[in-house]
């Protein structure tokens, strides 16, 4: 078998092939895993914006649910009715609006009583004496 003999330079040369290819893969690796961080890095940004989003439409879906709440309240309220204590500006006398009144008045869309029924019986009375 014939070996081959290697001069100094041709040693050398060879060295720093070795050195150079090394190198070489050592920045290949580097490269390999800052782009892995880069990666990692924007699949953990792209994890929190779709946590944001989620969070967001949560947000969204309990401020429609509480306004639809409020919604359904107001609606309530506007057709429940309890009996009131009013003033008769021209007696001054507490009359009692009933419930049932309330409600007739607002489907009729009038203006809530001013005056006593007393009151309103005589100013009737004195309207039809003129009208008379
Ligand atoms: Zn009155």
């Amino acid at each position: 078998m014939e070996e081959k003999k290697y001069t100094m330079a041709e040693l050398l040369a060879e060295e720093d092939e070795r050195l150079k290819r090394e190198a070489e893969e050592a920045e290949r690796q580097r490269l390999i895993n800052e782009e892995n961080k880069r990666l990692e890095k924007e699949r953990k940004h792209q994890e929190y914006l779709a946590e944001k989003e989620r969070r967001h439409q949560e947000y969204l879906a309990e401020k429609e649910r509480r306004h639809q709440e409020w919604l359904a309240e107001k609606e309530r309220r506007a057709n429940t009715f309890e009996d009131k204590m009013l003033t008769c500006k021209k007696c001054g006398k507490e009359f009692l609006w009933s419930a049932s009144e309330q409600k007739f008045f607002k489907e009729k869309s009038f203006f809530r009583p001013s005056m006593c029924k007393e009151c309103r019986a005589s100013i009737k009375v004195i309207n039809n004496f003129r009208r008379s």
